[in-house]
Formats: C-alpha cells, sequence, structure tokens
C-alpha cells in the first residue's frame, strides 16, 4: 500500500530558506502568520492527515461511491473524516473572519492542501469545490447571499459545487443551454441538465450549494449570455438552517478511472430555486473571477500526487533488492537507470514545490501588500504562472506515476502496492479545471499578450537577476541562462507569429508551456542550489547540489530543444484533410 509522510523539513526548507514566507506575517491582518506559526499548523495538519485521512485512501478506492436508493454512498469512514476534518477548522484556514474563517495566509491553506492531496486526493475535492463556491460568492455575491451561505461554506460546514459541464458544452461553454426563468417572487426557475459534477450530491454534510451556469431568456446566444446563480439541495428558511427540499437532484453517478471516493454526478434542475449572482449575463466573469485560484488547487493537487509518487518509489528502491548493481550492493537505487528515474522524481517534484508556493505566495501579495506597485507585480507572476502551476504540477502527477510504477517493477502496476492509484488518480487533473491543452492556449494567447508582453518581461528579469554564472553554482547558473535566452526569443516569435499564424503558435502552445516551466524550474534550483549551500546541514546540502547538477546536466537542456521544435511551421500537418487522417488508420 502507498504510504504517506508529510515532507514537512523540505516544506519549511522552501517556504523559509528559499521563499522567505516569513515576509508574509508584514502584511496587514497577517501579523501571527510568522514562520513559527507556520510550522506549528503544518505540524498539526501533517498529523490529523498522516494519521486519519491517508488510511482511507486505498479502502476509498476499492469501496468507490455508490449510488443506492436516490443517495450517493461515500466510501466508509469518509463522512467521519470530513466531520473530523471541517470541525478542526482546515477548510477555512484562509477563508475571510468576517464569515468564520481563519485569516491565514492562503499560501499556508495552499501548503495544507498539497498534503491533503497527497494522502487523499479524492477526499481533497469536497473541500476543495467548498472552496471554489466560497470564493465565487465572495467574489460576485450580494451582502445577503454572503451573509446566508458563506459562513457555512467557510468552516465547510455545507459543501459547495460548481455546475458547468453540460453533455455538449465541456471546454466550450457558450453552448450552455440549462434555462433560468425569472420568477415574481426575485428568484429565478432553473431548468436543465449538467454532467460531471463533483460533489453533486451526498450527505457528509447538511447541505450542497451548487453554483450553476445557465442561460436567461433573451440573453445573447453565446458566451456572454451565461448568468451564475446559486441553487442549494435544502433551501434555507428563516434563520438560516437547510429547510425545503430543492428540486436539484443527482440522477446517476460516473464510474471512472481513478478519484473513486469522490462522486461525480449527473445533475438534473427540475424547476429548481435557483438566486442570481453578479449581473445577468456576467456569468463567465464571475466564473473566472475564482477560475485562477481553481486551477492554482488543481496545480496542488498535482503536486501532491508527485510528492507521494516520489517518497513511496524512493522508499522501494531503498528496500528492493534485486541484481548484482556495479557496487555489489544489492537494493535496486544503486542501479543507474532507477535512481535515473528516482532523481527525475525528486527534481521536478521539489522544482515544481517552489514554483506553487511561490505563486500562492504572490497571490497573498496582490490581495495585501500595502503598496499597489507590489500588489500589481505580484498579480502579474499569478496571472502569467497559474496555467504553468496548473498544466505542468497534473502533467508531472501523471507522468511521476507512471514512473513510480516502472520503479516498483511488475509489483507496480498490482493494486496492492496503491502506486497504480496514482496515475489512475491523476488523469483527471489534466482534463478538468480547463484541460491542459486550453492552459497552454491561455498562457500563449492572453499571458504573452498582456500589458504589451510585460508579464514574460518581468518573470525574464527575475531569473536573470539572479545571477551567479561565475560563481560556484555556474554550473546550473549557466545552462539557466542560455534556457531563459532561448525562451525569451520564443516567446518574441510567439507574440508575433500569433497575430500572423495563429496555428503555429496553437501548434506550439504546449511545447512553449513545457519550456517555461523548466525554466522557472531552473531558477528554483539554482535557489535551492545557493540556499542549501549556505546550510549547515549536510544531508542537505549535498542532495540539493546533486540533484541541482542533475537538474542542469538532464532537465534543463531540454529547452532548446522544446524552443526549437515549437518554431516549426504548423501548416503541413494543419493542411492534412480529415480524411486522409482518418483513412492513414
Ligand atoms: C471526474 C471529473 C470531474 C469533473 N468535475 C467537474 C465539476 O465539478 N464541474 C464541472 O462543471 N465540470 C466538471 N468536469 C468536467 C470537466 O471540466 C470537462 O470534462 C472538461 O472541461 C473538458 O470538457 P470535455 O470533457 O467536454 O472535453 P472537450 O471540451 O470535448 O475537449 C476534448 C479535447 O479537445 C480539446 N479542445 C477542446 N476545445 C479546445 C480549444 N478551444 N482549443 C484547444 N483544444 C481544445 C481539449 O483540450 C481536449 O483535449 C469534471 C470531469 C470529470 C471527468
Amino acid at each position: 500500500m502507498a504510504t504517506y509522510q508529510a515532507p514537512q523539513r523540505e516544506i519549511a526548507f522552501v517556504l523559509h530558506d528559499v521563499l522567505g514566507a516569513g515576509r508574509l506575517s508584514e502584511l496587514p491582518g497577517f501579523d501571527e502568520a510568522t514562520p513559527e506559526t507556520f510550522d506549528s499548523l503544518i505540524g498539526q495538519a501533517a498529523k490529523l492527515i498522516e494519521e486519519k485521512i491517508a488510511p482511507l485512501n486505498a479502502s476509498a478506492d476499492a469501496q468507490g461511491c455508490r449510488w443506492q436508493d436516490g443517495e450517493v454512498r461515500v466510501p466508509d469512514g469518509m463522512a467521519q473524516a470530513y466531520e473530523l476534518y471541517w470541525r478542526s477548522g482546515w477548510v477555512g484556514l484562509a477563508a475571510d473572519p468576517d464569515y468564520g474563517g481563519q485569516g491565514l495566509p492562503y499560501t499556508l491553506s495552499k501548503v495544507v492542501e498539497e498534503m491533503l492531496c497527497s494522502a487523499n486526493c479524492a477526499f481533497a475535492l469536497y473541500p476543495g469545490l467548498t472552496s471554489s463556491c466560497y470564493e465565487a460568492i465572495l467574489a460576485c455575491g450580494s451582502r445577503e447571499q454572503k451573509k446566508l451561505y458563506l459562513p457555512k461554506l467557510a468552516t465547510g460546514q455545507w459543501t459547495g459545487t460548481m455546475c458547468m459541464t453540460e453533455p455538449q458544452a465541456g471546454t466550450d461553454l457558450a453552448a450552455v443551454k440549462t434555462k433560468a426563468i425569472p420568477q415574481a417572487d426575485g428568484s429565478y426557475r432553473i431548468d436543465g441538465g449538467k454532467i460531471f459534477i463533483t460533489s453533486g450530491e451526498h450527505t457528509m454534510a447538511e447541505n450542497i450549494v451548487h453554483f450553476v451556469l445557465a442561460r436567461l431568456p433573451d440573453s445573447p446566444p453565446s458566451i456572454k449570455g451565461l448568468s451564475t446563480f446559486i441553487v442549494p439541495k435544502f433551501l434555507p428558511g428563516a434563520g438560516g438552517a437547510p429547510g425545503q427540499r430543492n428540486a436539484a437532484h443527482c440522477v446517476s453517478i460516473e464510474h471512472k478511472m481513478g478519484m473513486h471516493g469522490s462522486c461525480t454526478c449527473t445533475m438534473r434542475f427540475d424547476g429548481a430555486r435557483g438566486f442570481l449572482v453578479g449581473a445577468p449575463n456576467t456569468g463567465i466573469q464571475n466564473m473566472f473571477v475564482m477560475m485562477n485560484l481553481a486551477r492554482i488547487m488543481v496545480g496542488f493537487q498535482g503536486l501532491g500526487l508527485c510528492e507521494l509518487a516520489t517518497q513511496n518509489a524512493l522508499r522501494y528502491a531503498l528496500e528492493r533488492r534485486q541484481g548484482k548493481a556495479f557496487d555489489d550492493a544489492q537494493t535496486i537505487i544503486h542501479h543507474p537507470d532507477v535512481r535515473r528515474m528516482i532523481l527525475t522524481m525528486k527534481a521536478v517534484t521539489e522544482g515544481a514545490r517552489v514554483m506553487a508556493y511561490e505563486t500562492a505566495l504572490h497571490v497573498d501579495l496582490a490581495h495585501h501588500h500595502p503598496d499597489a506597485e507590489v500588489r500589481e507585480q505580484a498579480q502579474d507572476w499569478v496571472d502569467l504562472c497559474t496555467p504553468l502551476v496548473k498544466a505542468y504540477c497534473t502533467d508531472m502527477a501523471f507522468e511521476l506515476g507512471s514512473l513510480a510504477v516502472q520503479v516498483y517493477g511488475g509489483h507496480g502496476y498490482i493494486r496492492d502496492h496503491g502506486i497504480e492509484q496514482i496515475v489512475r488518480d491523476a488523469k483527471i487533473l489534466a482534463l478538468y479545471e480547463g484541460t491542459n491543452g486550453v492552459q497552454a492556449m491561455d498562457l500563449v494567447r492572453r499571458k504573452l499578450m498582456l500589458h504589451n508582453g510585460r508579464l514574460p518581461q518581468r518573470f525574464f528579469a527575475a531569473v536573470r537577476a539572479e545571477g551567479c554564472a561565475e560563481t560556484p553554482l555556474g554550473f546550473i547558473a549557466r545552462p539557466l541562462r542560455q534556457a531563459v535566452d532561448e525562451l525569451e526569443r520564443a516567446t518574441h516569435w510567439l507574440q508575433e507569429s500569433y497575430k500572423a499564424r495563429p496555428e503555429d503558435a496553437g501548434f506550439a502552445a504546449a511545447d512553449y508551456l513545457r519550456a517555461f516551466a523548466l525554466t522557472y524550474l531552473g531558477y528554483n534550483w539554482l535557489r535551492m542550489a545557493k540556499a542549501a549551500a549556505a546550510s549547515d546541514n549536510v544531508t542537505l546540502r549535498d542532495t540539493k547540489l546533486a540533484t541541482a547538477q542533475f537538474f542542469a546536466g538532464r532537465m534543463l537542456p531540454l529547452v532548446p530543444a522544446l524552443c526549437a521544435i515549437l518554431q516549426q511551421p504548423a501548416a503541413e500537418p494543419m493542411r492534412l484533410e480529415d480524411a486522409a487522417l482518418a483513412s492513414a488508420a
């Protein structure tokens, strides 16, 4: 069975020695968020997660959710674990104290999210979607809606959903058909069906708040004609307690590749009572307000699974005896190919952790820093890096899950070890909350173009400012400088080609996102090497420097190669007729 131990020392190293997260305590309202508070709360969360939530990961996967007598039954132990989790205050860690949250930094809540996702990613979706629903109502709801719903969502006492997808409307939400008809009392009658709704029905919480995308009569048929509605499972009565059952029902659940502990529901709204959130026809803007945070959250799910894959593969490689290795030791970690896999996993997981935490830190700075210029810079970082965190961490979760199976050999393919579950659980992360193809397009089409290209320029300047080419860290600083130069050239090419030849940019987007993420990881490994070189912890210093060396020599050189590949014209492959592609099959 896969086991999980929270990497607290590594988390502290990244937060304090690499990113200086202690500066968060200087922001207004965060004076309690000192490094000591961070470490103490991370320690408490780690204990609960390791002891109460991780042990349910394999059993929930085996048992799955069941659809019985018109109700969704979650796997055994899940409801008790959820109750313990929300009652201990972990759901509302970063929520607004005015609504029952604890008002701590977003960064801290994401560290807890990483640990939760390593331990039991399916479980993490229940509080995760609740936070998305909370964010959407916080950003766009009326004062009355906030007062009524946020205190229950902030704490996790009620759970939330995001109801967007319909059979004909996946990536293309312009095709949403669910209708909202105004009623005399100011509410709306919601009619339609949604598919693939995470946590759409269960009895773990006393109420479920659905955040639904629907179309008003006479609204434009395009994406500009969508509006958002709160549709509670139980309509709150006087005093806010759950009252009459609303006509929002789950009619079946999906049987899926992974995430078996999370219910994925087909929902019917048959004359359900809904309440408009924000102005009519602003649904897409409302969704986008919380979309950045939801995408970062999915990136953290990916990071959590990267960590789970890496620590289990490493543990196994240190124990498994097989073959006569080159230095006569018998454990498989001594085989160069196994060591290559383990170092790849460490280089990616630890490098991606810095990327994800730094992006979260910028969310805090963008929301709380007193200086408008700093807030603007931080928001630029968040906007640029959100698709990187979402797509890179989740693609890597799948790839590292696969590498972990490889390290385990045939035993990894057998269910008992719980390693194949990582691969199955990880795949969905690249698909929901905007597929990773959509993330790459967001990076190329929007983020590179905003403010005349200011976002990537700020990133390149930050990387170049790190210097170090002529120091003992030149082994990574020099290839990093080359990588950033090539990436900048590719960026200019994309900014130009996007206007003249959008197909070229569309073809190039996924490779560009990968090249960008690897450059970011190079920047992270340079900073980790610098921090480790100054440390008196000899093991930490040696391991970090060796992993930085591995990354510099074997992964960073992929950036110039990817930049060359992505600048190939797309005309030829795009010219091929559909029929020709089909006949070749
Ligand atoms: C387990 C699970 C949980 C989910 N949870 C939720 C939820 O809670 N709420 C919710 O509303 N939805 C949820 N979804 C739905 C999920 O967000 C969609 O599946 C996703 O948005 C993709 O839509 P689609 O499946 O229709 O694929 P499609 O949109 O048909 O995409 C198919 C392929 O075409 C590509 N593609 C499509 N359009 C473009 C484009 N314009 N440019 C480039 N490439 C493109 C995609 O990248 C993809 O590779 C969930 C899905 C699953 C499986």
